[in-house]
């Protein structure tokens, strides 16, 4: 499914994987689990396993088909770097969002050991925003890991920006405050897209 975002950061998603499976404490109440759950009992043929990890090869190709630039959350309803999620799969997202350059594409992941090993093995287009969750202070590996990929290699701290994560819910405001704080997504290529400056801008 691929729908236009309510999430501040973003524009649109698209789920070329749907379903997941709980590793930290951010993944508690965790708002895909709930979606997936939800748009089953629609009878959204996507979600016909729930929440249960399922890549959609036939969502590949959608960005392609949206002419005018934007800015699309990859994977709202999993984490493309998941176990389960085979490396040709991931492959496959990383040469489709090669060929739409139009677009920028947003990544976020809990999986960062996965994402740091995977990463020499993938080729890293420009319009691609890598990022993860740290969700408290046991988590901040995953910053480290993330500045080991390739995804990191060329970012700055001008160019490091701050992003929410809409998986994790049920927080306060002062948890999603912290959480923020907490939260580093590396874009990778050149120039910041408004949207990205304004959030860098207000830190
Ligand atoms: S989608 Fe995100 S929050 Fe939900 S279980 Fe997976 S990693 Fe955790």
């Amino acid at each position: 499914m691929a729908a236009n975002s309510k999430i501040e950061w973003t524009e649109c998603t698209w789920n070329p994987v749907t379903g997941c499976t709980k590793i930290s404490p951010g993944c508690l109440n965790c708002y895909a689990e709930r979606m997936a759950r939800r748009l089953r009992a629609m009878g959204q043929p996507n979600y016909r396993n729930g929440f249960r990890l399922t890549v959609h090869p036939h969502m590949l190709e959608l960005p392609l088909h949206w002419r005018q630039p934007r800015s699309i959350f990859v994977n709202s309803m999993s984490d493309l770097f998941h176990k389960d999620v085979p490396l040709e799969f991931i492959r496959q997202v990383f040469d489709m969002m090669r060929r739409a350059p139009q677009h920028r594409f947003q990544i976020l992941t809990k999986r960062s050991e996965r994402l740091k090993e995977l990463s020499p093995r993938l080729a890293w287009p420009d319009n691609v925003w890598m990022g993860v969750t740290v969700e408290n202070s046991d988590h901040t590996f995953r910053i480290e890991h993330l500045r080991q990929t390739s995804a990191a290699r060329e970012c700055n701290e001008s160019c490091r920006s701050r992003q929410t994560c809409p998986h994790a819910g049920g927080e306060t405001p002062r948890d999603r405050r912290s959480r923020d704080a907490q939260r580093v997504q590396l874009p990778r290529g050149k120039g910041s897209p408004p949207a990205a400056r304004r959030r860098s801008d207000s830190r």
